[in-house]
């Protein structure tokens, strides 16, 4: 019971690494919102929590609702101590066109950018307001691998998720110098199955053999599950993080760590 008595909001938390964490922090006895523009799903999510979560509809590229959203916790907790910006988007799905710094429309880019950095900005903005009330809190920003290295096949979506490592430490900063045990940190993941990934694997029977052309890289050799991001998301969320904040985590299965050349090469 890490996170017994704590208020946790979670966005694009219908599915995926969102899930994860929500169903994490209710087990280690946070109360959750279990947000998300996904409503059926995100209901049933928070309705499979019984007690320990709630349901609620929260668009993070609208400021009305991010306003709307945490005056709403505020009024019925008194606090919030817990916010996992995690809703994020490839933008491929629907898209022809690729991404690559020559082709990538700019309708695109915006619209990659709009959900990943300004629906970040916009929640960190609402999350200090309200920890101003208990001066304490942790906020979590879900952004990338690529928001480390360049990737040229999707050139907006690293450039947001790069953004979103940037102003975490801009928010780490700006709470500790305004007194506030704010602590903001970024997590990194890389290649974790999620539904995200399905149209990229199919579910035909080339399904293992484009999972393995997809870990091929990766020292661990495998794709990581959401469980194991949720993990990291309850120590940044717990107290005994307490002294850590700007920071960055990866989780990758070792892709970040090098390219494993031979000493010759
Ligand atoms: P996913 O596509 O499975 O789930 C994303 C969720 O976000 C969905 O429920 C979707 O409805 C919701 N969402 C999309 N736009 C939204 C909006 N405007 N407002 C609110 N909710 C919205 O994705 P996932 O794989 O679970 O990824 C979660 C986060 O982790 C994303 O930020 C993603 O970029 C990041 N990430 C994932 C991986 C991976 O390999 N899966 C790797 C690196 C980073």
């Amino acid at each position: 019971m890490r996170l017994e008595g704590k208020v946790a909001l979670v966005t694009g938390a219908a599915r995926g690494i969102g899930e994860a964490i929500a169903r994490a922090f209710a087990a280690e006895g946070a109360f959750v919102y279990v947000s998300d523009i996904d409503q059926g799903n995100g209901y049933a999510v928070a309705q499979s929590l019984g007690h320990s979560a709630s349901f609620v509809p929260l668009d993070v590229r609208s400021e009305i609702e991010w306003r709307e959203t945490t005056e709403a916790i505020i009024q019925k907790h008194g606090k919030l101590d817990i916010l996992v910006n995690n809703a994020g988007i490839t933008g491929f799905e629907g898209d022809d066109v690729p991404h690559d710094p020559e082709n990538a429309s700019l309708e695109a880019w915006r619209s990659v950018h709009e959900t990943n950095l300004d629906g970040v900005f916009l929640g960190c903005k609402y999350a200090i307001r309200a920890m101003r009330g208990s001066g304490t809190g942790s906020i979590i920003n879900i952004s990338s691998r690529s928001g480390i290295v360049g990737i040229p096949t999707a050139a907006a979506y690293a450039s947001s998720k790069a953004a979103v490592r940037n102003h975490t430490k801009s928010v780490a900063l700006y709470c500790a110098q305004q007194g506030m045990k704010v602590r903001c940190n970024s997590i990194h993941p890389a290649a974790i199955l999620t539904p995200m990934w399905e149209p990229m694997l199919g579910s035909g029977p080339d399904r293992e053999s484009n999972m393995a052309m997809f870990v091929q890289d990766t020292p661990l050799r495998r794709f990581g599950m959401p469980e194991e991001v949720a993990a990291v998301a309850v120590m940044l969320a717990a107290d005994e993080s307490s002294y850590i904040t700007g920071a960055e985590i990866n989780i990758d299965g070792g892709i970040l760590a090098g390219s494993a050349a031979a000493p010759s090469q």
